[in-house]
């Protein structure tokens, strides 16, 4: 569950995070953590949306995928057009988090 600033409705945070900040969480010089039970789908959606993703795995089994290895240094499951995400109904747990507490330069968390 993620924390939204207060009064602030998951309708009016999905508008901000898609028409004012771009998706800025999804793009830049980040990485993006899997579980090891995600990775899979990760892996199965990025066929099925025909995207080219690289997943680095430990020898754990997590995964973790490096914005910059993909096209516009950007999440490969982002949608360039929309700045929503591709996969939002099964998006990993790391991005349901986000952001889990006020951060600076994320303007729904108010931070
Ligand atoms: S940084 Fe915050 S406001 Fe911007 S897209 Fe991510 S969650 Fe939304
Ligand atoms: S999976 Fe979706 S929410 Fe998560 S970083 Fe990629 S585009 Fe953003």
């Amino acid at each position: 569950m993620s924390f939204l600033a207060p009064g602030l409705t998951p309708q009016e945070a999905s508008r901000i995070c898609m028409n004012e900040c771009r998706a800025m969480c999804c793009r830049g010089p980040l990485l993006l953590e899997l579980a090891a039970s995600e990775v899979e789908n990760f892996v199965a959606e990025s066929r099925r949306l025909q995207v080219q993703v690289k997943v680095n795995r430990a020898v754990n089994g997590q995964g973790w995928v490096k914005f910059a290895d993909h096209p516009g240094e950007m999440c490969p499951m982002l949608d360039t057009a929309t700045f929503a995400c591709r996969i939002y109904e099964s998006r990993p747990q790391r991005c349901r988090e986000f952001p889990s507490r006020p951060t600076p330069g994320c303007a729904i968390s108010g931070g």
